[in-house]
């Protein structure tokens, strides 16, 4: 499967915002937006005006970026949205929260949405009590996220819970941490994501 392999910091810079990629470090003053929040390369910090497509790509990576997936796969996505009852954009945006990569992510079983994928991917979760490894799972309403038994003195997972303090749960999680498990209350409504971004530019682009 195709990945990106860049240095992660990147990303960040090129969009101007903390996408959170790393972990701890991003928490720190070692954050590369903290430190040189101008976009990477030679010409990183000459231009200023961008084009109405320019404006939509960057928004479109911006979102590809922060749930870490690659183009096709993304674009499936907004496909699976645009078919939906419900404004693409949100809809969009609600597919990728459903994620069980985002959702380990967001209970704090992990100190990002790509250590969670790697997490997934060795089994270490289950969903209502069944092993699950496919990290593009989509959660619903009521379901219960376990650590499995046996990866419970994971380093990565417990070291992640600790951390995961800082960070909080959002108000449509529930977390229990000392039992290594997380239910889904609800899914979250457009209000409840907070990061910045504007879905729809991304429709836009898409429908060009
Ligand atoms: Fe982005 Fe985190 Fe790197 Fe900061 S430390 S630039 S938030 S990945």
């Amino acid at each position: 499967m195709a990945r990106y392999t860049e240095a992660v910091c990147r990303l960040c810079r090129r969009e101007g915002l903390k996408l959170f990629l790393k972990g701890e470090r991003c928490y720190t003053d070692k954050c590369a937006i903290e430190r040189r929040n101008y976009p990477p390369g030679e010409h990183g910090q000459g231009r200023s005006k961008f084009s109405e497509y320019a404006i939509q790509l960057r928004e479109k990576q911006k979102v590809k970026r922060i749930y870490r997936l690659m183009e096709r796969q993304f674009h499936r996505y907004f496909v699976a949205a645009e078919k939906a009852k419900e404004i693409t954009g949100e809809k969009l945006l609600l597919l990728l929260e459903q994620r069980l990569d985002n959702m380990i992510y967001r209970m704090g079983f992990a100190t990002s949405r790509s250590e969670a994928r790697q997490l997934v991917r060795h089994g270490h979760f289950c969903v209502d009590g069944r092993k699950v490894d496919i990290p593009s799972y989509l959660l619903r309403p009521g379901q219960v996220v376990s650590v499995g038994e046996s990866s419970r003195s994971v380093t990565r997972i417990v070291d992640a819970l600790e951390q995961a303090e800082r960070r909080g749960v959002p108000d449509w999680l529930e977390v229990q941490r000392e039992a290594f498990s997380g239910r889904v209350k609800a899914l979250p409504t457009r209000i409840d994501l907070t990061m910045p971004i504007n879905e729809k530019l991304v429709v836009e682009l898409y429908s060009k």
